[in-house]
């Protein structure tokens, strides 16, 4: 194959989400009961109110019994986290997921902070964080997770891989490292600190882009044949919507790699639900 037709293979995150959740359902109608999934949205950011009514269609859709509760805007920290309290007592909700971002007078790791860590289907909560860094099974934050069966479904494999997480939030990059490092990956984390990012890229077999920087990573930065996954979101200001990696010039050079949209994206939901189911049944003994 010559350079000019090189062309990577194309992860598809929709067709894996798709078949997640089909499998999901499958499990959950046969338990016997309902897991419970409670949505708080506070506010009318109309991004977040749009994450909200797709997270409640799918978890309806595979059998979960969802709820979404709206508070208004002007909702006081600690009216949330009363809130918070009486969820967390509620037998019949598995899972309890508080949409981000919250406005401006609740501090979000005090919610966050306050939910029952095994009801934690975020996976924010420090004690889940915590053992996800020590290595042990805990709820783990959905779109990590979700870059982890695309990996799985691809193929890929990771034992002994070089894998470069580029990021370090505490929702992608920190839990993302933790989930490769759990499978055996050599993994190094970049962040805007560091040093020739380009040449610490090149290096990698595995490649995961959790920046938020439209079309950072180029394609002269990837490793031939080496998986390039791209959690990054990004609206321009034509409308367009890009991942952080410049996809054309990334898939001649990558030997697989996910679209934005329709990569990391709709694994997001499908991890939520299976959280929520894993966290019913931890419940459940
Ligand atoms: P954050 O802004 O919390 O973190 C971004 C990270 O990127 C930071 O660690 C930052 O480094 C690093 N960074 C920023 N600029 C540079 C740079 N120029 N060079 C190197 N590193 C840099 O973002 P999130 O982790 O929350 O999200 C990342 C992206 O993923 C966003 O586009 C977001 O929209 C998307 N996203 C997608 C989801 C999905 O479902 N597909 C879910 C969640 C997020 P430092 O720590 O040094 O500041």
């Amino acid at each position: 194959m010559t350079d000019a037709t090189r062309s990577a293979r194309v992860i598809d995150g929709k067709a894996i989400a798709r078949a997640t959740r089909a499998a999901l359902a499958t499990r959950i109608a046969g338990l016997g009961f309902r897991p419970g999934l409670t949505v708080v949205l506070v506010g009318e950011d109309p991004a977040s109110a749009v994450y909200v009514r797709s997270k409640d269609r799918a978890a309806r859709e595979a059998g979960i019994d969802a709820r979404t509760i709206r508070l208004p805007a002007d909702t006081t920290e600690p009216a949330l986290l009363a809130e918070v309290a009486r969820l967390n007592a509620d037998p019949t909700v598995d899972g309890i997921l508080v949409q981000l971002p919250l406005p401006p007078q609740i501090r979000a790791q005090a919610v966050i902070e306050a939910i029952d860590p095994a009801k934690d289907v975020d996976g924010f909560h420090p004690l889940n964080a915590g053992r996800l860094a020590d290595g042990r099974p805990t709820l783990v934050p959905c779109t990590p997770l979700g870059v982890m069966k695309l990996l799985a479904a691809t193929e890929v494999p990771l034992r002994g891989a070089r894998a470069l997480v580029l990021g370090r939030s505490g929702i992608v990059g920190r839990p993302m490292a933790a989930l490769l490092l759990g499978a055996d990956a050599t993994v190094t984390i970049a962040h805007s600190r560091t040093r020739d990012l380009a040449a610490e890229c090149r290096r990698a077999d595995v490649l995961v882009a959790a920046v938020g920087r439209p079309e950072m990573v180029r394609g002269d930065w990837i490793q031939p044949g080496a998986t390039v996954i791209d959690v990054g979101i990004n609206r321009l200001p034509d409308g367009r919507l890009v991942g952080d990696v410049a996809y054309a010039e990334a898939a001649a050079v990558a030997g697989a790699i996910t679209p934005v949209p329709g990569g990391v994206g709709p694994m997001t939901i499908a991890c939520l639900l299976e959280n929520t189911l894993t966290a019913a049944l931890a419940r459940r003994g």
